[in-house]
């Protein structure tokens, strides 16, 4: 049977905890399949021994000026290389920019069926069966790729980090990239607003229930000033435009875990639990009773946001004197 290649990704020189979730599934599936990974980047050789010994298994290296920083045409060619070398028929990845953007392009190289942002995956009868949620986090759909070749991106968070050892040893692969089709240039760091959720003990956060940027100053804000706390949002509340990204919660924002969080009109799909469900005690307003965030409250208010807000934002003024 072919390997799993698990595409490990690194954050300021170590091994990010998505490559370790990613580890975690493809351990789950591998019945007679051999895991094995590819680490890429520059100065990565320590950090590809750890991966080896920790989940990864056989570890292919590219360690080099041109795989520093992400590039979707080294990575590619790279990510090839080694399941050319590992023999491997599927190919994980975790749901990041970088590996939504590279994922399509390795599916297509690679003639494998391709399937993204699925928050689970089993074994059945030696086929792997992926589930991602569809229609909103309503529904969840099963997957079953009909192809030989598979790419599947998965969603940080979504398991806990493998914690099991392997004994793995790393590869250096050597890649002549050739003359490339885009290069890196820099990373430009988005001006602060001087707003740190990470710092804040109560937030208050507003999701696209919240339905109008105006709503913001006049519903979530006031009740986060009340509670001495800080306003947050979900991702397409940031994505519209109604605030700016520092705002964000979740697993392409903050990750916070106040002593209280106040979720305002959000579902609480996966990637924005990931970025809360570490606080002491959560309180979710949502109107639909079966929304997902209620599985992480400790406390929950099946109500009209626009009533329970305000009329909560009086009553600790109130307290407050
Ligand atoms: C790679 C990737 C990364 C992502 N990163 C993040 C991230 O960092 N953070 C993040 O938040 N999301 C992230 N997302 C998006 C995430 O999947 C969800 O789409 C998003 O969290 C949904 O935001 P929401 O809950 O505000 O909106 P929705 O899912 O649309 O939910 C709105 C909720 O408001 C409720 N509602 C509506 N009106 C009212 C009312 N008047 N009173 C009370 N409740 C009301 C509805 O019942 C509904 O549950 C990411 C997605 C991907 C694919």
């Amino acid at each position: 049977m072919g390997a799993i290649l698990i595409v490990a990704e690194l954050q300021n020189g170590t091994i990010r905890e998505a490559s370790y979730e990613l580890a975690s599934f493809a351990h789950k599936i591998a019945g007679d399949r051999p895991v094995k990974s590819i680490v890429l980047g520059q100065d990565v050789a320590g950090a590809a021994e750890t991966f080896a010994s920790k989940g990864g298994g056989d570890v292919c290296l590219v360690d080099g000026e041109t795989t520093a920083n992400y590039s979707s045409d080294a990575y590619k060619q790279a990510i090839l290389k080694a399941v050319e070398a590992t023999d491997a028929e599927i190919v994980l990845l975790s749901n990041t920019p970088s590996g939504w953007d590279v994922a399509p392009r390795l599916a297509v190289a690679m003639d494998a069926a391709f399937v993204s942002d699925c928050f689970d995956v089993s074994d059945e009868g030696g086929k792997p069966v992926f589930l991602r949620r569809v229609f909103n986090g309503k529904l969840d759909a099963r997957v079953v790729p009909n192809a030989e070749r598979i790419v599947a991106t998965m969603q940080p968070g979504a398991t806990a980090p493998y914690e099991g050892s392997t004994s793995g040893s790393v590869t250096a692969l050597d890649i002549d990239f050739g003359s490339l089709g885009a290069r890196f240039v820099e990373i430009r760091t988005a001006e602060s607003k001087g707003v740190d959720l990470t710092k804040a003990d109560v937030i208050v956060s507003g999701g696209r229930g919240v339905g109008d940027p105006e709503k913001f100053p006049e519903v979530i804000q006031p009740l986060a000033d009340a509670l001495g706390g800080a306003m947050g949002a979900s991702r397409p509340v940031v994505d519209a435009g109604w605030l700016p990204h520092e705002y964000q919660v979740g697993s392409s924002g903050q990750v916070v875990t106040p002593k209280l969080y106040i979720a305002c009109g959000i579902s609480g799909a996966i990637q924005h639990l990931v970025g809360m469900k570490g606080s002491n005690f959560i309180i979710a307003i949502n109107k639909d009773g079966d929304a997902p965030i209620f599985e992480v409250a400790d406390l929950g208010v099946v109500a009209d946001l626009f009533e329970v807000v305000p009329a909560l934002t009086d009553a600790v003024k109130t307290a407050k004197g």
